[in-house]
């Protein structure tokens, strides 16, 4: 989400005529866009700015800019600790930019501090010029803040609330982008299944894929991110019925305890989430699934841990994303008792990532020998002979090929099974 941010806000820039600079020290203005998730976000932040104080120092014309959710949460305060920086503006405030470029601001040593973190009403409804990374697969956002409130988390509150974009605006967004060449959307939202629940345009999240799944030239569709208490029967059917959407879901599980999924405020128990999975399982046998875990939660004994060990183990999941439990301004959770201590924190969360490492290599050693689909992206990162591409299970694939396959879906042999990517044979 703060990745496609960042491609608005350099949209905007663009749009009035900037170029993006390749050294930070030939800079007119730098933005950082700011992440609150964890406290790790937030000391990268800090550590960034002491680096762009050294430049501004020798260059005094350099504007800073800080936007997203640290910028949300501190807003004008951050002026104090940080005397050097000039403007600040929250995730639902990017379109204040044209703003402060329009009023000369950007220009010259001229110092007029700006913030802009107020409830920009109508934000969902902009349409925002975009500057995108790449040229094959493209963000799309269809929903912005969040409702739910999880003990843990930080985004209601530097997100704002729950807003779904119109449908037709959606539709034509990925309209334009599949005529400039485009080949695959990742729908946006902290909770897609949700989407227009709290609007009037009477489409929902399976609705809108249908729609989306009309584009003749759109190959593929994916999303995130899905909210297992919403996550429905209806989405599941959606998803067997329409080819183009990607056999790939993201349903982050969170805990495997009970109790500590309650403590959480997720609004479902562990049986709840595993028959969810079993039915998407039944429907698409070949379907990834991928999640996200937190260890020591506040209060999570080793029996809570435990469970949630068993469930990676049980579900056998294609991928996790797992983090220790960190204390966020405002939430529900600090005032939790039994806060973990941070060595048994680090302790689970290897035991978890080690876990999970080798279900992912069984899983993908599973695929030595087929023959899968791939969108084309690009060269490799990692060896320039070779190009990219992913499976609609988002597994990455390295195969011999040229330019040319780049944007095209193309049949490959896999030859080779590695932890994080899949080698193979163009056929
Ligand atoms: N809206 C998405 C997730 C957004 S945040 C959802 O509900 O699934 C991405 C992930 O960060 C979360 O799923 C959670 O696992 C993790 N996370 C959020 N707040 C956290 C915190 N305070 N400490 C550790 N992990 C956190
Ligand atoms: Fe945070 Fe929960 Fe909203 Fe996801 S659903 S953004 S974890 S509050």
């Amino acid at each position: 989400m703060n990745v496609h941010d960042s491609e608005k806000i350099a949209g905007i820039f663009s749009e009035n005529g900037y170029e993006e600079s390749q050294e930070l020290r030939d800079s007119n203005i730098i933005v950082l866009n700011t992440c609150t998730i964890r406290a790790k976000a937030e000391q990268k932040f800090s550590s960034e700015l002491g680096r762009l104080k050294i430049i501004k120092k020798k260059n005094p014309d350099l504007k800073i800019a800080v936007a997203g959710c640290i910028a949300q949460q501190k807003g004008k305060s951050l002026f104090k600790r940080f005397p050097y920086i000039d403007f600040v503006f929250g995730p639902n405030n990017i379109d204040s930019v044209h703003g402060w470029i329009n009023n000369g601001s950007t220009k010259g040593n001229k110092r007029s501090r700006r913030t802009h973190t107020e409830d920009n009403h109508e934000y969902h409804t902009k349409l925002l010029p975009v500057k995108r990374e790449g040229e094959v697969r493209a963000w799309v956002s269809i929903m912005y803040g969040c409702n739910n409130f999880c003990a843990y988390c930080v985004v209601p509150y530097t997100r704002g609330r729950e807003r779904s974009r119109p449908g037709q605006d959606i539709i034509d967004e990925a309209r334009s982008l599949a005529d400039g060449g485009f080949k695959e959307v990742t729908l946006l939202g902290q909770n897609v299944n949700s989407y227009g629940k709290l609007s009037h345009d009477n489409i929902d999240f399976p609705d809108l894929l249908r729609k989306l799944h009309e584009d003749k030239k759109l190959e593929r569709i994916r999303f995130v991110t899905s909210h297992p208490r919403d996550f429905s029967d209806k989405l599941i059917g959606t998803m067997k019925e329409l080819p183009k959407v990607c056999d790939h879901m993201h349903l982050p599980l969170q805990s495997g305890s009970d109790r500590i999924l309650k403590l959480m405020n997720r609004g479902y128990t562990y049986n709840e989430y595993k028959g969810k999975i079993d039915r998407l399982r039944h429907a698409l046998p070949d379907v990834a699934v991928t999640t996200d875990i937190i260890v020591g939660f506040p209060g999570e004994t080793d029996e809570d841990y435990q469970e949630t060990v068993s469930a990676i183990s049980e579900i056998a999941f294609d991928g996790i994303y797992a983090f220790k439990y960190s204390e966020r301004p405002d939430t529900k959770a600090l005032e939790l008792p039994d806060h973990v201590d941070e060595q048994v924190k680090s302790m689970r969360l290897q035991q978890v990532l080690d876990m999970q490492e080798k279900i992912t290599y069984q899983k993908n050693l599973k695929l030595e020998g087929t023959i899968v689909e791939i969108l084309v992206e690009g060269p490799s990162e990692s060896d320039p002979e070779k190009m990219t591409g992913r499976t609609g299970t988002n597994k990455i694939v390295h195969f011999h090929g040229d330019k040319n396959d780049i944007a095209q879906l193309i049949r490959v042999r896999i030859d080779e099974a590695k932890l994080h990517s899949l080698y193979g044979e163009k056929l």
